[in-house]
């Protein structure tokens, strides 16, 4: 793979980001042929899918204590909208069909927005922290980054973090960081399903 400048790291919440930033400072980015190479990279948060707002707050703030306690280049895009997260959901995957689940656009939303930022700013590569958790879309992750790859002429780096999951967790409570118990939009909190 070509030498990465700059990349930036979609941050879904703060323990998903432990790990991985832990790896990224200390063991340099993972590639695709199975190398490292050592690279400059920024976190952004991007996740207007969480609700309700506090829950957002919560995460937005775990995530900022665990850059600056880790000396963490960061970016915060500060967007929340229940309502216009709900419409999207009901106008673009129910009624249009243009994402096959709610979960594509989700990861349509974040992370073409995290592109768009990648492209403003000189960056090279984006990649994203979904990508350590078991109870993410793996396949949908990669087609959503190949999609938007293609649209920014942006490398998007998929690396499968997930059997870090764990460890990642146990760092980020020992760090004391905030651990949210659902994925973050509201048919997940109202699903009941309590994914950690
Ligand atoms: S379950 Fe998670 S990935 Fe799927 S739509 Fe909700 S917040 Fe997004």
């Amino acid at each position: 793979m070509n030498k990465i400048n700059k990349l930036l790291v979609h941050a879904c919440c703060g323990p998903c980001f432990t790990y991985i930033n832990y790896d990224l400072k200390n063991n340099g980015l993972l590639t695709e042929d199975n190398t490292r190479q050592k690279v400059d990279f920024t976190a952004c948060f991007y996740n207007p899918n969480i609700h309700p707002k506090v829950e957002y707050e919560r995460r937005k703030e775990a995530f900022e204590t665990l850059c600056k306690m880790e000396d963490t280049d960061y970016v915060i895009l500060d967007e929340y909208s229940l309502d216009g997260y709900i419409k999207d959901v009901v106008d673009k995957v129910l009624n249009k069909k243009e994402f096959e689940s709610r979960c594509e656009y989700c990861y349509y939303l974040r992370l073409n927005k995290v592109f768009l930022y990648a492209l403003e700013n000189g960056y090279d590569a984006v990649t994203t922290t979904l990508s350590i958790s078991p109870y993410q879309k793996h396949d949908i992750i990669k087609k959503v980054g190949k999609l938007l790859e293609d649209k920014y002429k942006i490398k998007f780096i998929y690396v499968d973090y997930r059997q870090y999951f764990r460890q990642g967790q146990k760092m980020a409570r020992e760090k004391g960081i905030y651990m949210q118990k659902y994925c973050g939009c509201v048919f997940s909190f109202d699903s009941g399903k309590w994914v950690y």
